[in-house]
């Protein structure tokens, strides 16, 4: 048989290293500005239109590129970064594969300019899918600009796969945040469709923070730093009172580049131990400086993970550091007095007082000894003495024969109660007594039906009924907004803004009205009927979460995301005593609903026990 191996040609093999470089349009922007930060930049700009789709570029005032550079940056494996692997382990840089030109280049319309400091004029480049299209000598200003056009244009397999424009929107913000948060003393701005979301000059890490995340980040920040002979700490954790339920504000800094460990992650979540509700997460933005021998940056493509010489000092130090701070900027026993039982317990425990067992044991019975003795023996009243008449009538059960069906005087309660339950559990027909429907454990609603019981869970079931009704709302347009006396003004991040801009409408159709004001602050001067003001930040804090948490999928809905966010934001929780009349308006408005069996997040909101199911569980 002939041979059968070829090499791939350049192209090919690009494309393919694509792949793993270039994921989506924000995985671009990273590559760019990484590029730019590690030529010196001191001033960075990134324009995107339409979430990177159609265009996104960086200019940076770097150190450029010579003609013959600005060529060979295009070829696979060419760095200026390392030169052999020794260099691998004292890494100074974001790049050192030299492929990510390479790669960009092979998948879209790539257009470079750029000029060293000390030359008059500088280079021109056009490249679509590895192809050199053009390269001339152009004016332009020291330093570089690379804009990529049309990405995936040559892989409509890929193109198609891109998700929705907020999506790959949110990514592309994601990435611009971790390198400016990276790089506090470099300048950057960044357009998209024209409009200007950031410009942030040079700072200090705590205005970068605040820069991003809006002026009501400041007092959450907590200073963290400690300085060890294997690990330098720096930055900040946010304050446990401010903890969100997502995770978006949690960025470790190795050596100044992005990275994710779930380990590290871990050892901020222990520091932060018992001062946290659970399901909340807290904020942090630390930079860690290790010597570049101790990590391995080469595990994975897009760098985001490395792997570390000795994690468990790093845990150890990063923990305990944290710790301290938290104890020191007086948090950790501000909490242990004043909110321990609110942060402490699980939610639905919050409103409950400690309660010794009900069930009391009585340490005199004995069933051998005689009954009436036993009876004349305690002196205990209520439901004590009804414990013990009930354990007795167990045992009289049993001796009716002996007893010639006689039943002691003492037992008569206890049967004239339990007829009255059995009588409507067999009748089949709900019986006419006020109290139709039992509060369980501030969680569960019981009632009866035809065929025996039905036990909803409270906080499920008052989704469902909030969500339909939201859904109806929304699609008819229909809901009514009532006026807040003075407008509520809440701050939210650029990054939460631009999402809350996105919901706007759908926000509306609610009952919401609100417009944007300098800086980063969202005037809420209409909310929909029967929302208080206090919930307000509850709500939109909930749907951002919910936005970050879902990420939208094909079949993605606005306005259903919206309703089922709004629902689990304003429905009864666990733990919330509700009247009786409450409780029946809740079951009649839950089987009044379209799906009454499932809650919004498909989740079953009643359970039904039969008659015969019962029967069965006392054989
Ligand atoms: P890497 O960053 O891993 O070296 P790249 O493909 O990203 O690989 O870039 C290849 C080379 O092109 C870099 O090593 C650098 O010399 C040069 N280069 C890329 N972008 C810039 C820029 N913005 N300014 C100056 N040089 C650049
Ligand atoms: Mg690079």
């Amino acid at each position: 048989m002939a041979d059968i191996i070829q090499l791939l040609p350049d192209h090919v093999a690009n494309q393919i290293a694509a792949g793993e470089v270039v994921q989506r349009p924000a995985s671009v922007v990273k590559e760019l500005l990484e590029n730019a930060i590690d030529a010196d930049a001191t001033e960075i700009k990134l324009i995107v239109k339409d979430a990177g789709k159609t265009l996104i570029q960086v200019i940076d005032n770097g150190k450029g590129m010579s003609d013959t550079d600005a060529r060979l940056s295009f070829e696979r494996h060419a760095t200026s970064k390392i030169r052999e692997a020794q260099d691998l382990f004292q890494l100074n840089t974001k790049g050192f594969r030299g492929e990510a030109l390479a790669s960009i280049a092979a998948i879209a319309h790539v257009d470079l300019k750029t000029k060293l400091k000390e030359q008059e004029l500088g280079s021109h480049i056009e490249i679509e899918g590895s192809t050199v299209k053009q390269q001339e000598v152009v004016v332009t200003p020291s330093g570089t600009s690379i804009a990529v056009k049309n990405l995936f244009f040559n892989i409509p397999a890929r193109r198609n796969f891109l998700k929705s424009d907020t999506v790959e929107f949110r990514h592309i913000t994601d990435e611009f945040h971790r390198v400016a948060l990276a790089h506090p003393s470099i300048a950057f701005t960044f357009y998209h469709n024209g409009s200007e979301l950031f410009n942030l000059p040079p700072e200090n890490y705590r205005q970068r923070i605040v820069h991003i995340f809006g002026p009501k980040t400041n007092e959450k920040l907590v200073p963290v730093k400690e300085d060890t002979e294997v690990l330098k700490l720096s930055g900040f954790v946010g304050k446990p009172e401010f903890a969100k339920k997502s995770k978006t504000e949690q960025f470790f800094f190795v050596n100044d580049r992005f990275i994710k460990s779930a380990y590290l992650n871990h050892a901020v979540s222990a520091a932060f131990e018992g001062l946290m509700k659970e399901g909340y997460h807290p904020s942090y933005f630390l930079h860690l400086s290790v010597d570049p021998k101790t990590i391995d940056i080469n595990i994975h493509p897009t760098k985001t993970e490395i792997k570390f010489d000795d994690e468990h000092t790093l845990y150890a130090i990063l923990r305990s550091a944290i710790k301290h701070s938290l104890g020191q900027f007086n948090i950790a026993p501000v909490l242990d007095f004043e909110q321990q039982s609110q942060l402490d317990t699980p939610y639905n425990y919050k409103n409950k007082t400690a309660k010794a067992p009900a069930i009391e044991v009585d340490r005199d019975f004995n069933p051998f000894k005689d009954e009436t003795s036993n009876f004349k023996g305690s002196s205990a009243i209520g439901f004590k003495k009804k414990q013990e008449q009930s354990w007795e009538s167990l045992y009289v059960g049993l001796n009716d024969n002996e007893n010639n069906g006689q039943v002691p005087e003492n037992i008569k309660d206890y049967t004239v109660e339990s007829e009255v339950e059995t009588g409507h559990l067999f009748n089949g027909t709900p019986v006419e007594t006020k109290k139709t429907t039992f509060q369980l454990q501030q969680k569960y609603i019981i009632s009866t039906i035809k065929s025996g019981l039905v036990m909803i869970d409270q906080n499920r079931a008052h989704q469902r009924i909030l969500y339909e009704n939201y859904l109806k709302q929304l699609t008819l347009k229909e809901a009514t907004s009532q006026q807040l006396l003075f407008p509520l003004k809440l701050q939210f991040s650029q990054r939460e803004l631009t999402m809350l801009d996105q919901m706007q409408a759908d926000l509306e159709h609610t009952g919401f009205v609100f417009s944007k004001e300098e800086p980063q602050r969202l005037v809420i001067t209409g909310v929909p009927v029967g929302v208080s003001e206090s919930e307000v930040s509850i709500i939109l804090d909930q749907l951002l979460s919910d936005m970050d948490n879902d990420i939208p999928d094909a079949n993605f809905s606005a306005t259903d995301l919206l309703a089922k966010s709004m629902a689990k934001s304003l429905s009864i929780k666990n733990g919330q005593y509700l009247t009786a009349e409450a409780q029946e308006h809740l079951v009649n408005q839950l089987f009044a609903c379209k799906e009454p069996n499932i809650s919004p997040t498909n989740r079953p909101t009643f359970i039904t026990m039969s008659v015969e199911d019962l029967e069965k569980r006392f054989m």
